[in-house]
């Protein structure tokens, strides 16, 4: 066991823990990264982020997390490439086990995200990014002029509708109920939309494609009936599941899972803030992810 109590100890290498990390390091705090997979997160996963602010032309995902992770690093936070295990976040000095260790803090920042809900179909995570996507608003524009399908039948899959209509020559909505479960007024908007189109009581049955999607195919749960969908992009918009397993027993979580933190990122343990897309929230974006790592810092030094 390392006996170094850091002043800063941040779960998950996303763009709200590498936020977090930069500022508590600018602060002269001890800051320790803990990554289980790779620096960047669900942002390091696209090619394309154009709606962070400074990069006219857009950047690529992966890019974006080097340089936030240099940046971090800049000011002398430190980055281990370990899967934390479990956590011990009562008390003034937390404990953080790690898959090859074991580290304590003074503050612990919740970062670790969350992650689209899958289809679960057969060769859905091979065509990630290669037809299968799970934000509109990040892709959508890569499917201009093309045949799209939105599976689901939330506010996000109505919203996501409503924006392709106005990228796409035309979007299949797959719901498996008859009836949308969004809000109503993205109802009227819908109907209106002479390009979209709502495939009710259909479930997804198959993705089409080799190397990328060239349709879906779906089947009405009353008939049975099958039909193929030709499209190149499916957007997969069913929910989301925050990455909050390792601390549920501990951090009070809102009724869809998510960190019960409002824009201060406290949550109801003392030194312990969650920043990001597992924190409760409307938007999740990069750009209210590094807004959360930023405020976190804020309040962590102001303990310190
Ligand atoms: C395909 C795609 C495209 C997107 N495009 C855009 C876009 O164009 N613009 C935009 O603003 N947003 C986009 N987003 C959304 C954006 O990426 C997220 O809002 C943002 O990454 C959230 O940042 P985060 O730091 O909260 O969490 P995440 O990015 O989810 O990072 C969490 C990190 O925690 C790590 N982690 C989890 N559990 C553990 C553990 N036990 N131990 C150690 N590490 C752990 C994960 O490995 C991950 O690296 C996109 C998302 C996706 C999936």
């Amino acid at each position: 066991m390392e006996h170094k109590i850091w002043d800063v100890i941040i779960v998950g290498g996303g763009p709200g823990g590498y936020t977090a990390a930069l500022y508590c390091g600018r602060a002269a705090l001890s800051v320790l990264v803990l990554e289980e997979i790779a620096p960047g997160g669900q942002m390091g996963t696209t090619d394309q982020i154009d709606n962070y602010p400074g990069f006219p032309e857009g950047i690529n995902g992966f890019e974006l997390a080097m340089q936030m992770q240099r940046s971090a690093e800049r000011f002398g936070a430190v980055t281990r490439l370990e899967r934390v295990t479990s956590l011990s976040l009562e008390g003034p000095v937390k404990t953080v086990k790690t898959s090859s260790g074991e580290y304590q803090g003074k503050a612990v920042v919740l970062a670790t995200g969350a992650s689209p809900r899958e289809l679960g179909l057969a060769h859905e995570r091979e065509l990630r990014g290669h037809g299968v996507s799970y934000c509109a608003t990040c892709d959508g524009m890569f499917y201009r002029g093309k045949e799209v399908v939105v599976v689901g039948g939330g506010n996000t899959a109505a919203a996501d509708a409503l924006y392709l209509s106005k990228l796409c020559e035309k979007v299949t909505i797959i719901h498996r109920r008859d009836t949308l479960r969004a809000s109503k007024s993205y109802l009227k908007p819908l109907q209106e939309c002479k390009n979209v189109t709502i495939l009710w009581d259909t479930l997804p049955e198959a993705i089409l494609g080799e190397n990328a999607v060239t349709g879906l195919r779906v089947k009405n749960k009353n008939t049975g009936e099958t039909q193929d969908i030709p499209c190149s992009g499916i957007f997969v918009a069913i929910g989301n599941v925050p990455n909050t397993a390792l601390f549920a027993d501990s951090v009070t979580l809102d009724e869809n899972g998510y960190v019960e933190a409002d824009e201060t990122t406290r949550t109801n343990i003392p030194g312990v803030f969650a920043v990001g897309d597992v924190r409760r929230k409307p938007l999740r974006q990069v750009v209210t992810a590094v807004a959360d790592g930023a405020m976190a810092s804020h309040f962590i030094e102001s303990a310190n």
